[in-house]
């Protein structure tokens, strides 16, 4: 029997959720829904100056409100010992060793093998000092940083999405996995937990590629029993090819989730943009697993626009019912026996929820009437003939027909100016449904 199907989403709490590590958590939540197995969410918090609870709290808070739940949470700064524990097992098999250059000494090596024509990679100088050298440059500058002695052959496995992949290691510098103030980095507890959690899959952003090399060498090291299966999704972009990480920051879940973008609008572009499969709007989770492979992605990078969320949000609320949305609606101040006739009329016409904002200000307060010039004689006529409020759903038929019969128009002519006149848009909803909901006329006044 093949092991149970383990993903994870290891964000650092750093910041918010973005549109590009939402690819990240969605690619592993729906590999581990659709095989029926475990998708932990892993706080990756080995920083205690950058990790903040905040973003903890809000990450959890935007996971949720998408509806991508979690099996499990782990903690990786509840896990210190276990990440000692792997070091010393590195530093017993002599693939761990301490270094003690400065970053300016870093930085004139490198330049130095850059003017060689060398590839930049650490010399591991340190290797050749002896313990009396190593104690007097302790006594010196305090503890070393500890690297990871790479094996220098290339680093080979079947990316789920990249295909055969080969890393050169002779290219790569011996990574540091402890700081010299102790600090445990990332690459080392990724390791350690993915091999103790028995993550089988890892789905994350192509920048990591370099380091999945690293990984699979730490791992081998370690005893390597439960190497995960690897995919590295491509970066987004924006709309024109252009770079987004500078953007991404603008690109918050919480910012969209203010802006009225539905959860469903999001998975489920994000659940196909960049793959084979064509976008559609799902409105339950149970069809974006269905359809969902992760084989399907390509590695060019994948064009998001912001924009293509409203249209598929306006699409979903169009499913709903005046019931389903009556918060909104009675917090606007509609009027209860007005609430379902008011979504009737405007559903169809809107985004995102916000828009019946300006729906409502607009049957309240009346809208601003368009009146052209050759039409205001026969504006001002018919207003005179618009029968008291309220209105109902005859109204607009007994008007207009009254209006016609009074005035001689008829068709275009006579429909365009009535509704410019009253709702200030050339198109819109069916008038009669229109007009029992407005409570004011501005057009009668002049
Ligand atoms: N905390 C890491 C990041 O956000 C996790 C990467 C991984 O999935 O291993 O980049």
């Amino acid at each position: 029997m093949s092991s149970p199907t383990i993903t994870r989403f290891a964000p650092s709490p750093t910041g918010y959720i973005h549109v590009g590590n939402l690819r990240t958590a969605l690619m592993n939540y729906l590999i581990a829904r659709k095989a029926g197995g475990t998708f932990i969410l892993r706080i990756d918090d080995t920083d205690p100056e950058r990790s903040k609870e905040e973003y903890v709290d809000g990450i959890k808070e935007d996971l949720t409100w998408l509806g991508l739940h979690w099996d499990r949470v782990e903690r990786q700064s509840e896990r210190l010992e276990k990440y000692n524990a792997a070091a010393d097992k590195l530093r017993e098999m002599g693939r761990f060793y301490e270094a003690f250059e400065t970053p300016t000494e870093l930085d004139l090596k490198r330049k130095k093998q850059l003017n060689m024509g060398k590839p930049p990679v650490y010399d591991r100088a340190a290797l050749n000092l002896s313990d009396a050298e190593k104690d007097a440059l302790r006594a010196e500058r305090g503890d070393g940083v500890w690297r990871f002695k790479l094996d220098n052959q290339r680093t080979e496995w079947v990316d789920g999405i990249l295909g055969d992949i080969s890393i050169d290691s002779s290219s790569v510098s011996d990574p540091v996995l402890i700081r010299g103030d102790g600090q445990i980095l990332y690459t080392l507890a990724s390791v350690v937990d993915d091999t103790e959690m028995g993550v089988t899959h890892v789905v994350r952003g192509s920048d990591h590629v370099t380091n999945t090399a690293t990984q699979i060498q730490i791992m081998e090291a370690l005893g390597g029993e439960n190497v995960p299966s690897f995919a590295h999704h491509s970066l987004l972009t924006g709309p024109q090819g252009e770079a987004l990480s500078k953007r991404l920051g603008t690109l918050a879940l919480r910012d969209l989730r203010a802006q009225g973008v539905h959860p469903f609008a999001l998975l489920s572009l994000m659940a196909r943009l960049g793959s084979s499969d064509p976008v559609e709007l799902r409105t339950d989770m149970e069809s974006l697993i269905e359809g969902f492979d992760i084989g399907h992605f390509g590695s060019a990078p994948t064009k998001f626009d912001v924009k293509d969320l409203f249209p598929l949000t306006g699409r979903y609320l169009q499913t709903l019912s005046a019931a389903d949305v009556a918060d909104k609606i009675e917090s606007l101040g509609v009027p209860a026996d007005k609430a379902a006739q008011f979504w009737a009329v405007t559903h169809e016409n809107i985004e995102t929820l916000h828009d019946l904002d300006g729906w409502w200000a607009m049957f309240r307060d009346g809208a601003e009437p368009v009146i052209e010039d050759a039409d205001r004689a026969f504006v001002a006529q018919a207003m005179a003939m618009l029968p008291e409020m309220p209105f109902d759903e005859n109204t607009w038929s007994q008007w207009t027909a009254a209006v016609k019969e009074a005035t001689g128009r008829k068709g275009r002519g006579l429909f365009r100016p009535l509704r410019l006149a009253l709702t200030g848009q050339e198109s819109g909803p069916e008038m009669a449904a229109v007009m029992p909901l407005l409570q004011t006329v501005r057009a009668r006044q002049g």
